[in-house]
């Protein structure tokens, strides 16, 4: 198979590979759009099978980028890059100096940020060879931790679908939150704060404890989340907790949360949509997050400082794009999750038009 034929392929600009002898590195960075701007999304850093594994994330993760953007509302494209090796073992330094020079030879057509296997420390190393890096501390134009943002998005999208599908405010709603880290903590707290009721699961008992501590959560097991009595499921922990296997144990007219990839499948979205359960898409509701770096990305783009005001107009529009997708799906009888891919796609092609 060649690139041009894989499923994941999707008119991407650009798929460039990158290897530098003397550090070992070997990275893939997939341009899927610049047609809204240029293309930004993190840098992984992962153990693939093989190359060929790499460049399919990267084709994956990209195109979920311009997505994400579009439905953001920012002027930005699609883009990730994927560096090949083990975060625990392989990181040095040097390496993510090759990285930056291989991000740097890219002209400012995609900029990087973290994502899983890569901190801020290593971004700092990234910096010293390019300046299309975002998600770095102390300077003016820094966004910081982009969870609390990315709650208060899936916040403020959980009490619209609320409201859509029990036609009634968050007082005395049940809230699911499969996983309390750092997404699921913060979100845990302004759904407390407005009346809701929480059960909460994690692999984590001190993320549990310090939760259910703060918000009188009762703390179930991991598996055990699927089946309680709740009115929405909050997925905030990894991809893939909505499958044809947990999706019959759900008893919630509601499933919004902050994680990314929730529907373990392409057909399981109409299985969600035929169960009567509203279903927030993930790539829209967690869009806070991308939201921020979008902030810091402007602010060194034009030598500013971090304007959180403008943070917050990006997310109330945010909800209403959310809004919008709901809409659809209920005239149209169609699942949000494909609605808002459509919507995405409409977006970036009206842009490149
Ligand atoms: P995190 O690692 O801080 O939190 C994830 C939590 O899930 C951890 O506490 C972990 O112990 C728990 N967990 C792992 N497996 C579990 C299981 N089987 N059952 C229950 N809990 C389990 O990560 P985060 O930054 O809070 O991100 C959470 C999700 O949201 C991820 O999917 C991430 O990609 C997505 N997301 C995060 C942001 C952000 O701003 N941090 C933005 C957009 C999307």
């Amino acid at each position: 198979m060649t690139l041009f034929d894989s499923p994941d392929f999707e008119g991407h600009e650009g798929v460039h590979a990158f290897f530098d002898e003397k550090t070992g590195l070997k990275s893939i960075i997939a341009v899927h759009s610049t047609a809204r701007g240029p293309a930004a999304g993190g840098c992984r850093m992962w153990d693939y099978s093989s190359a060929e594994a790499a460049v399919t994330d990267a084709l994956r993760l990209s195109k979920g980028m311009s997505y994400k953007n579009a439905m953001a509302d920012l002027d930005f494209g699609g883009g990730k890059a994927v560096i090949i090796g083990d975060a625990r073992s392989q990181k040095t330094p040097e390496l993510f100096e090759a990285f930056g020079r291989a991000v740097e030879s890219l002209d400012g057509r995609y900029w990087t940020a973290e994502d899983v296997g890569v901190s801020p420390a290593d971004l700092v190393a990234t910096r010293r060879t390019t300046r299309y890096v975002a998600g770095l501390e102390g300077h003016a134009a820094a966004s910081g931790d982009p969870s609390p943002v990315t709650a208060e998005g899936v916040f403020r999208g959980v009490r619209l679908c609320v409201q859509r599908a029990l036609n009634r405010d968050l007082n005395g709603v049940t809230v699911a939150i499969q996983g309390v880290g750092h997404v699921g903590a913060y979100l845990a707290e302004k759904l407390h704060a407005a009346g809701a009721r929480l059960i909460i699961a994690d692999v984590n008992q001190q993320a549990l404890d310090e939760v259910a501590a703060k918000t009188g959560a009762r703390i179930v097991s991991t598996d055990a989340i699927f089946d309680v009595e709740a009115d929405v499921f909050a997925p905030c922990a990894l991809g893939g907790a909505i499958s044809t296997t947990t999706l019959p144990r759900l008893k919630v007219k509601v499933i919004a949360g902050g994680a990314n990839n929730q529907l373990a499948d392409k057909t399981i979205g109409q299985a969600v949509f035929d169960r009567g359960i509203l279903y927030a898409p993930d790539y829209v509701i967690n869009g806070g997050g991308i939201i921020n770096v979008a902030g810091e990305i402007r602010a060194l783009e034009a030598n500013t400082a971090f304007d959180p005001a403008w943070v917050a107009t990006k997310l109330d529009r945010l909800a209403q794009t959310l809004g919008e997708v709901l809409d659809h799906s209920l005239v149209d009888k169609r699942p949000a999750n494909l609605v808002a891919d459509e919507i995405a796609r409409t977006r970036i092609a009206a842009a490149r038009a």
